[in-house]
Order: C-alpha cells, then structure tokens, then sequence
C-alpha cells in the first residue's frame, strides 16, 4: 500500500491548485479523480480540446489550462479513472480503478470533490429528453455532443452560460424558460458592495443574456408552476409567465437550479455539517484552514462550499497550506505569509456569492414539490409518498429508507436527499439541520464483488 503525506481527492480547480502547493513544500503527494483526465467539472477535457471546441466553450474554460500543465509536469502521483469508494479517518483511501480496488494512506487528505447540480423535482422530469443543463455541458465537452432545439428551464449562471455555448455551437435552444422572479433583483440590490467588486463577472452575466436576445431565442421570465409532460418521452413543457400559460412542444429539456457540494464523501467519514439557509443546503463544518471536524482530514471548493471556479482554485491553495502546516511542513509563519493572496481572491469571490445567492434563490416549487412530484428517482418515490410516512412516525431521512426505500437506489441519495430533507422538516415543523441527512455508508459508489475480490487478493498477496 503506498504511503502519502498528502491524497487529494479531486482534480479540479480545487484540488489541482491544492496538489501543486503541496509538491511545493516538499510534501509526498498523490491527487485521485475518477474522470480519466484533470480538469474536474468546469476544465473537463480540456486537454483534448480543439480550437473550435474551445471557442464554443469560451474563455472561462480555456482558463483552467495553465493550471492542467502544471499538474501534468508535477513530481505527485496522479490516479486517473480512478473512483474512491471509502475513506477512513485513519488515513485509508479505497478506490476502484480499470475494474480493480486498490488502497493507498495518507497522513493528511485534502477532500475537493466538487459540487453536483440540485435535482429538480417537477412534474415530469423522470422522463426520457429531459436531463440537467450540466449533463448537456459533459456532453459537450467530454464528445463534442451538442443538444439541439433544447428547451433550458429554470435559473442561475450555468444555465445562460450552456445557452451562450449551445448558441456558439450553432444549436441554439429552442426557448428559454427563467425561473427567476423580479423580487429577487431587489433581494440582489441590498449587496451592491458585493455585485460591485467583481464587476468583470458580472459583465460576463450580462454579455450572455445580450448574446441570447440578440439571437432572437424566446425568454420567459419571472416563469411558474413548470410542468413536462409526454409518452413516452418527452413532448411538451407547460408553465405560467405573467398571469399567462404557455406550452412548448419539445423533444429536449434542460433543466438547471444551480449546484450544492457533494457531500458523500464528507457524509460517509461522519464529519460535521451544517445547513446553509441561503444556498439550501448541507456543507461540511470547516475552520478556517478547510480543516473538518476531524483534523487529519481537510475539504476545499465547492465540496466545501459553493464558491465558483476562481473560488475553489485560492480555496484550493489556502486549504493545502493549512495541511502543510499540520504536516510540519511549513511553520505557521510562512502559512501566513503565503495565505495573504489567496485569502483576498477569497474574500473577492465571498461578496459576488452573497449577490448570486440573493439573485437566484432555490425557488418555493422545487423545495416544496407537488405530493404527485417524483422525489427520489432511483426508486420511485413521491413528495406525496414521503409526507405520508410522517404520521407512521418518519422523522428524518433514514427512516424513509425503511418505510419507503427512499434513497436506497444507486445514486445513495446523491440528487434526492436535500429534498427530502426540505419536505421531512416542513412537515414536522423542524428544520433541515435538526431533520438532519440520509447517513451515507461505504462503498459510496456501486462496487462489483470482483473489484471487492481483487482487493483481497492484494491483502493474501501481501502478507507472509
Ligand atoms: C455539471 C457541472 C458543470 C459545471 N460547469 C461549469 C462551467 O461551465 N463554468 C463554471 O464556472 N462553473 C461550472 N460548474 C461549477 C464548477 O464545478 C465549480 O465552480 C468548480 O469546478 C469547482 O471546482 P472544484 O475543484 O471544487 O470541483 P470540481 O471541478 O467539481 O472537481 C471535483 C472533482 O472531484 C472528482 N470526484 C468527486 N468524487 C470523487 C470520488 N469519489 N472519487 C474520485 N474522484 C471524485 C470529480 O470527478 C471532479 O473531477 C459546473 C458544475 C457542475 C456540477
């Protein structure tokens, strides 16, 4: 089994930026990431990208490239195509890589495993021809797929910057339906300091909903009680827009409602976490330094909290000085000293998330589903159904799983679990951190017996 100072899990921004501070210090490094190359979920497949493709993605994209270098050239050990199903807080890490489990230890892990987008339970979104705006961006990047005559519903910066690349591509989407209501301008308004400082990305902002108009795609704001119906695939989204119903016949629909840190990770080592009112969500409890509840283990990036790419790569840095720093590495002085930078890009980014979080609230809808609503896909299970175990005695998340097999699927609860966290707490009038989050156990993802064998035989092989 090999031995690390530092296993980063994660090669995003977060963890990329992470990985070559570290090898900076002198410290043994190993950085993991199932995808088969670096780059995470904004530079994914960047490497392979072409200059058309890049054009299509745009600037933001071709950004994570210097970054990519320096990881391909760093002295650390990369794990590719490599998906970690289990850590302990001993410092064990178990992954699956080409069919085989293996395991390595750390004296210190950095988690940066990202975020994943928020599941968007309305009428209709289990059907096939409706996938979120970031699976349509995988597409995109990973082969060169571009959706056609797509219909983008809901709110947030992902979904206008999809819209603008689907427009570079030549495949502009057939409508868009925004979620967003004119309230929450004036929510936003109360942070102009915040809006103010990062003004280059709000331009950015700005420059996508021009690009959109002026390609004459139809946009409907302010839009409610969105609806997808179709048999057996989908046919038409239906939805309310000033006092008016619509209906667009479709065969492609895009939903998106921002993204939430992917906490299996965080979940399955029991660390502590915390409900964040405004994004809606659960994020890992960390001190300054990314350190989590239990202090051999450290979380940076949207894992942590969700900051943006910019964010997560000053995040990514910080939070290696800080394990350098428990690893002896560095003397509290120079962790310091090095902070300074990273801790104002930091600080940066904290006030246009402030903005953002105020402009694009999760909406009333999503958090509070129709009892008809599908809730966890995985299993069939209905906002209704979910409500109904209340009376019998269902007080939190796990107990779904006995009553209903809510969350058992082979997501784990991944996309259905902040939901039924939100429509558990409603009905017991308790709120989400006292309702509490589905107890994720390893392997967090699905694991054959043969790749559960093959680490036995690497035990039977090793030992005298
Ligand atoms: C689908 C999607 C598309 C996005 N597109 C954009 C975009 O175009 N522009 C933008 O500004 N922001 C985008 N974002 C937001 C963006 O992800 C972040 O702001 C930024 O990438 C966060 O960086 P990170 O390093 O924290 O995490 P990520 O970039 O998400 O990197 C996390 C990495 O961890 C790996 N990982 C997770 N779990 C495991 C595991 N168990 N085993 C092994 N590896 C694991 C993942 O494969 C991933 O490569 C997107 C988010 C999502 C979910």
């Amino acid at each position: 089994m090999n031995q690390y100072d530092l296993a980063i899990i994660g090669a995003g921004p977060a963890g990329m930026a992470a990985a070559i501070m570290a090898v900076a210090h002198g410290a043994k490094t190993c950085i993991i990431d199932e995808q088969p190359a670096p780059g995470g979920q904004i530079y994914r497949a960047l490497q392979q990208c072409d200059k058309q493709r890049g054009e299509i993605l745009g600037n933001d994209y071709l950004h994570g490239r210097s970054l990519i270098e320096n990881l391909t050239t760093l002295d650390a050990d990369k794990l590719f195509g490599a998906s970690v199903w289990r850590i302990d807080t001993s410092g064990e890490i178990t992954y699956s890589r080409e069919g085989n489990a293996q395991q390595i230890t750390a004296k210190h892990i950095i988690i940066a495993s990202g975020a994943l987008e928020r599941a968007c339970p309305l009428p209709g979104w289990t059907l096939p021809g409706v996938m979120t705006v970031g699976a349509a961006q995988i597409l995109m990047k990973s082969s060169g797929l571009f959706t056609v005559n797509a219909v983008l519903a809901g709110s947030g910066p992902l979904l206008y910057t999809v819209a603008a690349q689907l427009l570079n591509a030549g495949c502009p989407p057939r409508a868009i339906i925004d979620t967003q209501q004119l309230k929450n301008y004036f929510s936003a308004a109360t942070h102009p300091n915040a809006a103010f400082s990062n003004v280059a990305t709000l331009n950015k902002g700005i420059r996508y909903l021009r690009q959109i108009k002026k390609a004459g795609v139809p946009f409907y704001s302010g839009a409610t009680q969105l609806h997808i119906k179709g048999d057996p695939e989908v046919e038409v989204i239906s939805f309310q827009c000033r006092g008016k119903s619509h209906h667009i016949e479709t065969s492609n629909v895009l939903l998106h409602q921002g993204v939430v840190p992917n906490t299996q990770l965080t979940r399955s080592l029991r660390l502590q976490h915390q409900w964040n009112n405004q994004q809606r969500c659960f994020h890992p409890t960390t001190d300054p330094w990314g350190i989590a509840s239990s202090e051999n283990i450290s979380i940076a990036g949207d894992g942590r909290s969700i900051g943006g790419a910019i964010n997560a790569e000053a995040e990514g840095s910080l939070v290696a000085l800080g394990a350098l720093e428990k690893l002896n590495l560095l003397t509290v002085a120079h962790r310091n000293k090095q902070a300074k930078s990273y801790k104002k890009t930091l600080k940066k980014e904290a006030g246009l998330r402030r903005f953002l979080d105020a402009l694009y609230p999760v909406p009333t809808e999503l958090i509070d589903p129709a009892d008809s609503t599908i809730v966890c896909r995985c299993e069939e299970v209905t906002a209704g159904d979910i409500r109904s175990l209340v009376p019998a005695g269902c007080t939190g998340p796990n107990q779904t799983k006995a009553f209903s097999r809510c969350g058992m699927g082979p997501c784990q609860g991944r996309f259905c679990g902040l939901i039924v966290t939100e429509i558990l707490a409603a009905a017991n009038q308790l709120t989400p951190d006292q309702v509490g989050a589905y107890r994720i156990r390893s392997p967090i993802k699905p694991v054959t017996l043969a790749e559960l064998a093959s680490l036995a035989t690497t035990d039977t092989a090793d030992s005298p």
